[in-house]
């Protein structure tokens, strides 16, 4: 058994967290790639170490006095060590980060230390060899992440490392340049790795038992989901539920890996299976809910609009010229209504209008704003009757006006626009439907 574990900031904040990390991987000879992120939160209002580098980093920027600022990092770093007892000294690592901020050498390589010193600490703490995530992991010169170049270095690097830490996060342009993925990107490093050693299972440890069917903010306790499918989590990923980061599902997806969600607080959980294809049934009709607020809807009308061929690729070009992508696109005969995000429209609202305008020389357009949209999501509902049937009824008696469906030709969802203020409701109204009264 090969297995690519990575532990996220809150797994591996404090000695005590690092301690819980060692057991899990020491109680399982497979585990053999370690992927750390930087430490994270210890308490609820502490601040995360990559938090602490971009605003230690920013003080240099602006040519301000970031001594202090830096010394706290190295305390979390030191705290650590302290705790385990590790003879290891990071001062001379310390010492050039100095210097590469006082040289500006960019906010990329500044909280990239976050896991490059993280991933230090660890190799030392479980004796695995540490490959520099610089080293393997490839970006091209306009930051965009090279995936086979990356996979092809990565394996032929870690075909000789029989047991490896390999930190989260970042990896490096071709000219040498530290260049980071988005916020929660050492998730996406972890699959990475399992892709390069083909590994039988890409183990993501979090601090929680797995995929909840619904946001926990929403709904109190909400159900973990067991077994997922990776089309489904994207569904769900998409729409906002949040525990991998997004992108991190695509290069275990292309061997076919499954990745286990796990909780390193509480090991015996089994967690979330997320996998290609599965013939485990999902304990419920649904597999999960997720949902998203802020969309605008722009409703354009047209009497005629239905023979007139192009109607529609001329509206989507007003967007596509705005650099705006669209979300949904529901249609009557003479209605085409466009969903985006309200952040990405409002700023380029008016070019928008007046090229649809201009374009189509429409009846009317009505803007409709502070739209929330829901995706109920399942590999089952295709089989079952009266799906969308049970999500409208439980809509209709909390009260809950709908104001766009769209069931994807997938049959694995089903996407409601609802009013903001119905958010909330609309999601509970869902879940008590499937999964409360199926329990
Ligand atoms: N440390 C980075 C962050 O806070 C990356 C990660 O944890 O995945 O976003």
């Amino acid at each position: 058994m090969k297995k690519v574990v990575k532990f996220g900031g809150s797994s591996l904040a404090s000695a005590e967290q690092f301690r819980k990390v060692g057991e899990i991987i020491r109680s399982d000879e497979g585990r053999r790639y370690v992927v750390p992120s930087a430490p994270g939160k210890r308490f609820a209002k502490d601040t995360k170490v990559t938090d602490m580098l971009y605003q230690c980093y920013r003080l240099a920027e602006e040519g301000a006095d970031f001594d202090r600022a830096l010394a706290a990092i190295q305390a979390r770093y030191q705290e650590i060590i302290d705790g385990l007892e590790l003879d290891l000294s990071l001062d001379g690592e310390f010492a050039v980060i100095k210097e590469q901020f006082a040289a500006q050498a960019g906010r990329d390589y500044a909280a990239s230390r976050g896991e490059y010193l993280n991933g230090i600490v660890m190799a030392n703490y479980l004796g695995y060899e540490f490959v520099d995530a610089a080293e393997v992991i490839v970006f091209d010169s306009e930051g965009n992440f090279l995936e086979e170049k990356t996979n092809a270095i990565m394996s032929a690097r870690l075909a000789d490392a029989e047991r490896a830490v390999v930190p989260g996060f970042y990896g490096a342009c071709e000219d040498g340049s530290i260049k980071t993925f988005s916020r929660g990107g050492s998730d996406v490093t972890g699959s990475v790795v399992a892709r390069a050693v083909h590994a039988d299972i890409y183990e993501n440890w979090t601090d929680v038992s797995g995929f909840l069917i619904a946001d926990p903010r929403i709904i109190e306790n909400p159900k973990a989901i067991r077994t997922i499918t990776y089309k489904e989590l994207r569904e769900l990923a998409y729409m906002g539920a949040s525990v991998l980061h997004e992108d991190a599902i695509f290069p275990v997806h292309k061997e076919g890996i499954p990745i286990n969600i796990r909780n390193t607080n509480c090991p015996e959980d089994e967690g979330t299976m997320i996998v290609r294809k599965t013939c485990r049934k999902p304990e419920f009709t649904i597999t999960g809910i997720a949902g998203k607020k802020g969309f605008v809807a722009i409703n354009i009308e047209k009497d005629m609009m239905n023979s007139e061929i192009g109607f529609g690729r001329k509206v989507l070009s007003a967007f596509e010229e705005n650099g705006i992508s669209f979300e949904h696109l529901p249609s009557g005969i003479d209605t085409l209504t466009v969903f985006v995000h309200r952040d990405e429209f409002v700023e380029k609202e008016q070019k928008v209008l007046s090229l649809i305008q201009q374009y189509t020389n429409p009846d009317s357009i009505e803007i409709d704003n502070d739209l929330a949209l829901i995706a109920v999501v399942g590999r089952a509902m295709k089989e079952k009757r009266g799906t969308a049937a049970r999500v409208f009824a439980a809509l209709a008696h909390n009260n809950i006006n709908v104001k766009m469906i769209d069931q994807g030709s997938s049959e694995l969802n089903i996407i409601i626009g609802v009013r903001e203020y119905d958010f909330e409701n609309a999601v509970r109204a869902i879940y008590d439907i499937f999964v409360t009264s199926e329990l």
